[in-house]
């Protein structure tokens, strides 16, 4: 069992596609079991320009879930063997985790702080206000990953 890290160079390299298949296909393997890659590789999701800035969260939300059915229509154009499905899932479930992760990550920086906005009333300023905002954000964040289980599904069904 490989037991090293990849540096935060490979993981640029991994994110930018500039890697050759083999390559790719043992750094996300890789991602799959290993947290602390998997921290390196969201961060740099965050991080990378290509990312729509932070104010446009809602679009970057919606590019996260496109991405993400775009996915499952290329898989489900090619060939539908078993390994292939296998191969889907395991991404999914990766894709997940990363998402889960951003969407945690993006808590923190407050970028989901206006999507959390006109959810709910918030009549309490303050402490309160702040505790009310944390749970529309964590409902937010429920949501996001339920639709992407239905997208899941749909492919798994397919
Ligand atoms: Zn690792």
């Amino acid at each position: 069992m490989k037991t090293s890290h990849y540096s935060v160079d490979q993981w640029v390299a991994f994110s930018k596609g500039e890697l050759r298949k083999e390559v790719y296909m043992e750094m996300e393997d890789h991602l799959y079991h290993c947290d602390h890659c998997l921290a390196i590789y969201s961060k740099l999701m965050i991080e990378d320009e290509t990312v729509p800035p932070m104010s446009d969260d809602l679009a970057f939300t919606d590019q996260v879930m496109e991405k993400l059915s775009q996915m499952g229509r290329e898989r489900k154009n090619s060939t539908g063997s078993e390994i292939q499905r296998k191969t889907y899932m395991k991404q999914t479930i990766i894709h997940y985790t990363i998402a889960a992760g951003l969407t945690i990550l993006l808590m923190f920086s407050g970028a989901f702080e206006k999507l959390s906005a006109g959810v709910g009333e918030v009549h309490d300023t303050g402490f309160k206000q702040k505790e009310s905002v944390t749970e529309n954000l964590l409902n937010k964040t429920l949501s996001l990953l339920d639709s992407m289980k239905v997208h899941a599904k749909e492919a798994k069904t397919e």
